[in-house]
């Protein structure tokens, strides 16, 4: 296993910079993408119909977890996206968002689920931070943008953020809300987005009450490690997440930059600490890559 990784890395990691290096080799931007996908209306088979609507998203969120099939997944990641696109611009540097969007999928076809429709886009927000939605969907700020050293640590962020996907963990946080009852207030209204999609007023609350509180501390620590394991298989330096993570221990909790991931993630020493018992010096031979300056990639 470690030595195919180790054969796998350096084939990667190769032909990511070849990748990278040629912004336009992927004609597809990400976030233009992400945009027509979210006003689009839902498939037929997942579409709310009516005043049905609401119902079948608690219907939906109260099956097993077997039962949400990918598309359904990828449905409600869809209005996720769209509630978190709806409280915040897409950033406008469209060389950015390429960028980001090329990274990020470059890290997700390493991991376990490299078929989803991954995108990547860039939010104009000051705060430091990054979300995911189901299906694919991940947001990172351009206020972390700005702060992270090097390719590594975006790269780690990323890779953190895949993990939740691919593992569903916010599929399992809104079932949980869903069960204790944050949706009944809410009748099963439509709400048109400033994207000319649809969303329930149900997901709407789901969502912010989701990406307000975060995920569980379990889930956090799990992404942390799956996702050092995976931004490594994809060929970066596995010490990117400690070196972000470095940055937010010592930010202060009042500090209202960086005061939502403080407040959705576990302190950042704990998860200094517990990558660096999941990590011992196994993946050091991968360690030590020159470190690359975002302005490097994004330089024309
Ligand atoms: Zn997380």
């Amino acid at each position: 296993m470690t030595r195919s990784w180790r054969r796998l890395g350096r084939t990667v990691a190769a032909v990511a910079v070849a990748l990278l290096l040629a912004p336009g080799a992927q004609a597809q931007f990400g976030a233009l993408r992400l945009l027509g996908s979210i006003g689009r209306p839902a498939p037929a088979s997942v579409q709310p119909t009516g005043a049905a609507s609401g119902g079948d998203l608690l219907q939906l969120l109260s099956q097993s977890l077997d039962q949400i099939d990918e598309p359904k997944e990828i449905e409600i990641g869809r209005q996720l996206a769209a509630v978190l696109l709806g409280s915040k611009p897409l950033h406008g540097d469209m060389a950015l968002q390429a960028y980001v969007n090329q990274l990020g999928r470059w890290i997700s076809l390493h991991s376990t689920r490299p078929n989803l429709p991954w995108s990547f886009v860039v939010i104009d927000d000051s705060g430091y931070n990054a979300f995911a939605a189901p299906g694919g969907y991940v947001f990172v700020t351009k206020g972390l943008i700005d702060r992270v050293r090097d390719e590594a640590e975006l790269a780690a962020i990323l890779a953190h953020e895949i993990t939740h996907v691919t593992s569903r963990h916010h599929l399992v946080a809104l079932r949980a809300k869903a069960q204790a009852g944050v949706l009944t207030q809410l009748v099963g209204s439509q709400l048109r987005n400033n994207l000319g999609g649809w969303v329930s007023a149900q997901m709407l609350s789901l969502g912010r009450n989701l990406y307000s509180s975060g995920l569980n501390q379990q889930d956090e620590f799990d992404a942390d490690r799956n996702g050092v394991e995976l931004a490594t298989r994809a060929g970066f330096d596995p010490y990117g997440l400690a070196a972000a993570l470095q940055q937010l221990r010592t930010a202060t909790p009042d500090d209202p930059l960086f005061a939502l991931s403080l407040s959705t993630h576990p302190p950042a020493q704990q998860r200094l600490d517990r990558i660096e018992v999941a990590m011992g010096s196994r993946l050091d031979g991968f360690a030590g890559k020159p470190p690359v300056p975002l302005a490097l990639r994004l330089a024309r």
